[in-house]
């Protein structure tokens, strides 16, 4: 049976952004449509039920993490709602967490995360001019002054070293990597994470002229540099993932390495769904056969099916390049969204392929030359 690591709880389906790359809203899948827009209390009841089953028949926690859309337009009482119900559901070891754009980061919602011990983590992209580029708000107005005074409200606050859990950031190739890691680190994040734009075979993700070009490649080495250069440095998860299965270790989250993750959705009306990036490979590409809600089925049995277990080992690279490729257990074959080509599915090497060989061997070279001057 999957082990599952990771929660995602879709408490709204709708958000107070227009971010440009979203996958929920701008990649062509609508589901989102049909969703209610905020998780109704019988169904916070149904998934909170079923998530205290799933977490007693596993010898590993998960993670929950709360999601949207935007999650917070849940609103903050029954955000405390959820947060209290899970707690007193779930064994201490399992996580809460909080993936947000910051917005609605009240004073009200710091005090459910520091009572219930939700980490936080808040999407910004860099400073101003890079930030606003790509995340305005539903009038198309910056969003990025709002969201400093989030993050902000969050440091300021008596429990925030113990809540901030870093930030979370899209690779805007139109930057510079120094500039963004600059910025990032003066926020006070205690780790930063950058995302690349989603797209597939079918789709070449923003500013890559095709799949053999390396433009995010040479981004990420840029910003390698200057974050070995940095004698005090924040830790950047994906960077430090990569370097960490070069030296023998393993990863912390998906889209590297070899690890498959068990990943479990919640969307905001119940249903369980795959991996919510997927969403940017084809419409309702996240959808299971089975049609599970939280509302009607027992996840212990969803998760032990032949169908959660087929989604499960997708994550696996098939391609026979992925199989015979020397950087293999560094990449993973990459995130599935990014694997997808219409003709052949998702039995392609990622459409970062060239971007992440160029940055292994970047960071195979930097560690080999570090391991001669040792
Ligand atoms: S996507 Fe490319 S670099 Fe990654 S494992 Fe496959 S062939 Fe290797």
């Amino acid at each position: 049976m999957v082990t599952v690591d990771t929660v995602l709880l879709k408490l709204a389906s709708r958000c107070n952004l227009d971010c440009h790359y979203c996958y929920v809203y701008n990649m062509g899948d609508e589901g989102w449509l049909a969703q209610p827009k905020r998780m109704s209390p019988e169904v916070i009841d149904s998934a909170v039920a079923q998530l205290s089953l799933l977490a007693s028949s596993q010898d590993v926690p998960f993670s929950v993490v709360f999601h949207g859309g935007e999650p917070l337009l849940i609103g903050a009482e029954r955000f405390d709602v959820v947060c209290a119900a899970l707690r007193g559901a779930l064994p201490p070891t399992c996580g809460l967490h909080l993936q947000t754009n910051g917005l609605l980061l009240s004073d009200a919602v710091l005090r459910t995360c520091m009572e219930h011990d939700v980490g936080v983590s808040i999407s910004l992209d860099g400073p101003a001019a890079v930030h606003d580029r790509h995340r305005p708000d539903r009038r198309g107005a910056g969003s990025h002054s709002r969201v400093m005074e989030a993050v902000r409200r969050l440091s300021e606050h008596p429990a925030g070293s113990r809540l901030f859990t870093g930030v979370l950031a899209v690779v805007d190739l139109a930057s510079d990597p120094g500039e963004v890691y600059s910025f990032l680190k003066s926020t006070g994040a205690p780790s930063m994470d950058f995302l690349y734009r989603d797209g597939n075979h079918d789709e070449v993700p923003v500013g890559k002229a095709s799949p053999l070009s390396t433009e995010y490649g040479d981004w990420m080495c840029r910003l390698l540099d200057v974050y070995l250069a940095d004698r005090r440095p924040v830790p950047i998860r994906v960077l430090d993932d990569m370097l960490k299965l070069l030296m023998g270790g393993i990863s912390r989250k998906e889209g590297v390495g070899l690890d498959a993750y068990g990943i479990l959705v919640v969307d905001t009306d119940g249903s369980v769904r795959k991996n919510d990036t997927l969403k940017s490979a084809f419409g309702a590409a996240d959808r299971f056969a089975s049609g599970w809600s939280v509302t009607t089925h027992d996840l212990r049995q969803v998760v032990a099916s032949k169908e959660f277990a087929v989604y499960h080992h997708a994550q696996r690279p098939s391609s026979p390049v992925c199989l015979s490729c020397p950087d293999l257990r560094v990449c993973g074959g990459g995130m599935p969204a990014h694997r997808w080509r219409s003709e052949t599915g998702f039995v392609n090497p990622s459409v970062f392929c060239a971007d992440q060989r160029l940055l292994i061997d970047a960071m195979r070279d930097i560690l080999s030359r570090r391991m001669l001057a040792a």
